[in-house]
């Protein structure tokens, strides 16, 4: 068996320092808030909100939470965020997505003030990831550096393989491991000899969002394999892309799902609006 990568044990230290920190920040009469906006009523997404929300409790933020019916128009969502930047209690504005279909993603995320863009999807930040020079990092690609560092594996002229080209996920991950030297490769749907491709990496990380699909035969002795994927199986349970049964004796490392990469996301958010309080407050 590989050795297992705790997700929810690297997570609690994170956000023990974010909380240590904030701690000081309201010593100095600083207090952090971190607004989450969800429209409509996809069950995934309410999930996801509460874990923020939960997290946020954790950490000694407050959490802001704006529930919009499903109908809300572009206009209305856009003219919130315009409010959320404008909001001085507010250190971090995080949009949950999908969006319902009337409004433009795009738009919206390019509305939020990159300063509050704690999830680091608004262009400015995607340009300072790409060069290197950031304050945030998107939460789950950076959660997943920090669950390669706990292993004590270092990225460094490792072939890195990433499966998956989101702009959520799939780029960025794969910018922050050349960040550390990695020698990467992204794959996608159109990658020919995928198979192949994987079965060489030394650091493999599936976020394609579909069940049990590394194999054995993809998955290199004693890789480290990262599982991004949030799918449900047959029986309607989380399971991630990677099988995990079949793959666990073969790695030298690897996440589960759920407890891997999850909790991690949620604990990047929190550092993220840490840096943004900071920032806004000149306390960096
Ligand atoms: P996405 O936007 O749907 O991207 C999926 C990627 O997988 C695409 O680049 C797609 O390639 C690629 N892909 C699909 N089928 C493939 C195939 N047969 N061979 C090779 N590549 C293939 O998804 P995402 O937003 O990146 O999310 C990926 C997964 O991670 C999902 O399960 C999502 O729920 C999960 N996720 C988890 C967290 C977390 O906190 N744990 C956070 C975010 C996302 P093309 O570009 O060619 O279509």
């Amino acid at each position: 068996m590989a050795n297992l990568i705790d997700g929810k044990a690297v997570s609690a230290k994170v956000k023990a320092q974010v909380r240590a920190e904030a701690e000081e920040l309201k010593a100095k009469g600083i207090s952090i808030g971190l607004a989450v906006v969800i429209v409509g009523d996809n069950p995934a997404s309410r999930v996801y909100v509460n874990n923020k929300k939960k997290a946020c409790a954790e950490v000694g933020f407050e959490s802001f939470e704006y529930a919009l019916p499903e109908e809300t128009t572009e206009a209305e969502l856009l003219e919130l965020v315009e409010k959320l930047n404008n909001d001085s209690r507010v250190n971090g504005i995080l949009v949950q997505l999908p969006l319902p279909r009337q409004i433009n993603e795009t738009a919206v995320i390019n509305a939020i003030r990159p300063e509050k863009d704690v999830d680091a999807f608004h262009p400015e930040n995607v340009g300072h990831i790409m060069i290197g020079d950031y304050s945030f990092l998107p939460c789950t690609p950076a959660g997943v550096m920090e669950l390669i560092a706990d292993t004590g594996v270092d990225v460094c002229g490792k072939n890195s393989v990433v499966i998956g080209r989101s702009n959520i996920v799939g780029k960025p991950m794969a910018m922050l491991l050349l960040h550390k030297n990695g020698t990467v490769t992204i794959t996608h749907s159109k990658t020919k000899n995928l198979k192949e491709i994987c079965a060489e990496a030394d650091i493999l990380v599936a976020a394609v969002g579909k069940a049990k699909f590394v194999t054995p035969d993809m998955v290199k002795e004693g890789a480290v394999v990262i599982d991004v994927g949030m799918n449900r199986n047959e029986e309607g349970k989380l399971c991630g892309d990677v099988d995990f049964e079949a793959c666990k004796d073969k790695a030298g490392y690897i996440t589960p799902v759920p407890g891997g990469v999850g909790p991690m996301t949620i604990a990047m958010l929190m550092k993220n609006t840490l840096t943004a309080a900071k920032q806004q407050n000149g306390a960096v």
